[in-house]
């Protein structure tokens, strides 16, 4: 069996494709899903603004930008906008 390193908690894991171990996966989606619902109700909600309300690390934010899955309107201390809403 080969094993990656996952790229959020640098652990060995069962390589299956994927950039991150299952453990890590499940929090970043749950993360991810936290965010998106506050930024729903708080339309153009800065990335401050949504760590602080949500407790999410600004750094995972600020992976999710580097990942694409969300942007940021008006650069890094823009508002969060979902690419699927
Ligand atoms: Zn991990």
């Amino acid at each position: 069996m080969s094993y990656d390193i996952c790229g959020i908690c640098e652990r060995f894991y069962p390589k299956d494709g994927k950039d991150y171990c299952p453990d890590c996966r499940d929090k970043d989606q749950n993360e991810f899903n936290i965010l998106r619902d506050y930024v729903k109700q708080n339309y153009n909600a800065k990335v401050f603004e949504a760590s602080n309300a949500t407790g999410i690390p600004i750094n995972t934010i600020m992976r999710f930008v580097r990942e694409r899955r969300i942007h940021l309107t008006g650069g890094d201390s823009g508002s969060i906008t979902f690419r699927d809403k």
